[in-house]
């Protein structure tokens, strides 16, 4: 009960502050004692500070509290199948600093991978002389992710089964963990730290080195049964299709991942003598990156126009399909293929306006990320984040 307290209290000083002591005893209709011992313990932790006398409203004018983030920090850890960042991120998702390792592309052992996760964190935290401020560690990753048991059931990429990266942290550093899958703590980012905290139904797409969707339904986070809901990259779409590491053959995310999109780029230009991608790469198309990518579409590259008019035909109809089963409120476009990409954004809002039932999107709205190229990072942090603070998603 005291615990719960304190978290309702904390939350609502990170919410209202700056905030007197009263008000809170008020607004939550708790007894000032209990509010006067739970702000001390707050104090002590370094979670919260006062911030001055505020305006009186008869008798003596009240201490006003606030939120310290910078006293505190977290680890935030975004796993993907490419890369392992960690970084140090105050208690308002702000990064303060980050390193970055590539995970090998074609992993032998998924164990291996894990002990790189463990290197770059220790090598990572040995840096940070006051780790005493530290309040845990919080990490987003693709796959199939068990977030309160802590365990990642399932990633085929790093060729993870039945991974209990909670414990196999905590074990190591002696810091409370956090897990959850990438697309849920993006999408949980988005509502709590972006722009669209005032929508209850949210549909976020990433289109990146993997396809993903993170949903959330009525302000809950739509896990599924075994937390495998919203893996959007393996819906069936091509039965004469390649194979795809899950099993299928013919999943989203074979057809338009980064890699086979940056394939088609480099296949259509090498045809195309004229396409900007030449010049944008300057000469070297293995190198095509996202942004060569966007701009090409910028200038109106016939090449890359192809390579995204068929991209559209499948990731639009796929996102049809989303929203005509999710109706969401809002679409959230994010990752490298479509993060910074306007051309690209642009076409999937006509598409999916074109297309999906017109009665359920009367008032839906159709965004890019509102947290860029940190959405895995301030994802991470809203994990750990939102657990600490107690904060409901509404
Ligand atoms: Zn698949």
């Amino acid at each position: 009960m005291q615990e719960l307290n304190r978290s309702i209290i904390l939350n609502m000083i990170r919410e209202y502050g700056p905030i007197s002591r009263s008000d809170i005893a008020k607004r939550k209709q708790i007894s000032p004692t209990t509010v006067a011992s739970a702000v001390k313990e707050l104090i002590q932790a370094g979670l919260v500070c006062e911030d001055g006398a505020g305006a009186s409203n008869g008798g003596r004018k009240p201490i006003m509290l606030r939120i310290s983030p910078e006293n505190r920090f977290l680890i935030g850890v975004s796993v993907t199948n490419y890369t392992i960042t960690v970084a140090e991120i105050n208690l308002e998702a702000n990064i303060r600093k980050t390193h970055t390792v590539d995970v090998a592309a074609d992993p032998a052992h998924g164990e291996q991978i894990v002990q790189l996760l463990l290197d770059s964190i220790a090598a990572f935290i040995a840096q940070i002389p006051y780790m005493d401020r530290c309040i845990g560690i919080s990490i987003s990753v693709p796959g199939i992710v068990d977030n309160y048991r802590g365990i990642v059931y399932y990633n085929s990429k790093l060729n993870w089964h039945n991974v209990a990266l909670k414990d196999i942290i905590e074990n190591s550093f002696q810091l409370k963990t956090w897990i959850e899958n990438d697309m849920n703590a993006m999408v949980l980012a988005e509502k709590k730290f972006g722009q669209y905290s005032k929508f209850r139904n949210l549909l976020y797409v990433h289109a990146g080195g993997g396809i993903g969707a993170g949903i959330v339904v009525n302000d809950e986070i739509l896990r599924g049964a075994r937390g495998g809901a919203g893996e959007f990259g393996h819906t069936s779409v091509d039965r004469n299709g390649i194979r795809c590491e899950c099993g299928n053959v013919g999943c989203l995310e074979t057809c338009v991942n980064w890699d086979a999109v940056r394939a088609k780029l480099q296949a259509a230009a090498a045809s195309d003598r004229s396409s900007a991608l030449w010049s944008l790469t300057n000469g070297k198309l293995a190198d095509i990156r996202p942004s060569d990518f966007s701009a090409a579409l910028n200038v109106g590259d016939p090449a890359a126009m192809t390579v995204m008019n068929e991209t559209l035909e499948y990731l639009g109809a796929g996102i049809v399909n989303m929203v005509n089963l999710f109706n969401p409120d809002v679409v959230i476009l994010g990752g490298k293929l479509l993060y910074g990409n306007d051309v690209m954004i642009d076409s999937i809002k006509s598409y999916v306006r074109e297309r999906a039932l017109q009665f359920s999107i009367q008032s839906m709205e159709v965004h890019p990320s509102s947290l860029g190229d940190n959405a895995e990072l301030i994802g991470a942090a809203s994990i750990l984040l939102q657990d600490v603070f107690r904060f409901s998603l509404t």
